[in-house]
């Protein structure tokens, strides 16, 4: 197994070598590579144009409007993303469809490395989001798994939800007018944050989450206390990632000792 690993301007915190070094020690075998951006470094003037153009119509302007296949983007938000894909900026905020970037990245991946001897993962900070048929609204996600798996390093901030306290203090703190700074330092640890010291070990268990479900089309598990758990609640994601007390629950523990083996 090929594991390719792509920093397509991830939150700074996040030391995806570190990731890589976790993942060739689970999978013992597996060969990591780190690749950085997912954009070649010398495309042709006119392809970072296209890529551009394409990126900005994948953003979301309203979050209960699904985007109008045609949407064309303003000059400036082209210009944001042609200087993202130089590597020139990676600022962030806005949300995109993530099925449109996930196909845009696919274009970006060599032919021969589509197989299934291939795993490649892209680590971003966009917010990434898909829109739900169910309820006609877009939906914040951590990650996105299929060819590539994308993990958004503020999708892991944003897309689990605080706790309730948190955003029944949050009105209070709008109401009166009161510092913001404070009502993150009073919940501090409690969820995940930008620039967090935790984000690279939660980043692992979302790293192996993909290679789940690369290697058996199914990324999550029901155990609240397995890393492959698929959390909505910053408390659940915390606790599966650091504080269960064990990493995989006994079947993809298993699962791993079986592929060390093989
Ligand atoms: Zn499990």
């Amino acid at each position: 197994m090929r594991i390719a690993l792509y920093d397509e301007g991830a939150d700074e915190a996040l030391n995806i070598a570190e990731v890589a070094g976790y993942l060739a020690q689970k999978l013992a075998g597996a060969a990591t590579e780190l690749r950085g951006s997912p954009f070649a470094p010398n495309l042709p003037a006119e392809q970072v144009s296209d890529y551009a153009r394409r990126m900005a119509q994948a953003k979301i302007g309203e979050i209960t409007r699904k985007i109008p296949p045609s949407q064309e983007p303003l000059p400036a938000e082209i210009e944001y993303e042609r200087r993202r894909i130089l590597g020139r900026t990676r600022a962030f905020g806005v949300p995109y469809d993530g099925l449109k970037l996930q196909r845009l990245f696919c274009e970006l991946i060599p032919g021969e490395e589509l197989g299934p001897e291939y795993v490649h993962i892209i680590f971003t900070n966009r917010l990434l989001a898909t829109w739900d048929e169910g309820d006609k609204r877009y939906h914040l996600r951590t990650s996105l798994y299929a060819v590539p798996c994308l993990i958004s390093t503020s999708g892991l901030v944003e897309a689990p939800a605080k706790p309730r306290e948190y955003y029944l203090a949050r009105q209070q703190y709008e109401r009166l007018g009161k510092d913001p700074l404070e009502l993150k330092e009073r919940f501090r640890g409690s969820f995940l944050d930008y620039g967090d010291e935790r984000l690279t070990e939660v980043a692992k268990g979302y790293a192996m989450q993909a290679v789940f479900y690369a290697l058996t089309g199914e990324p999550f598990c029901q155990d609240k206390g397995c890393r492959l758990y698929n959390a909505h609640w910053q408390e659940e994601m915390l606790f599966a990632q650091l504080e269960s007390g064990y990493e995989f629950c006994p079947r993809h523990a298993e699962v791993l000792r079986h592929w060390r083996t093989k």
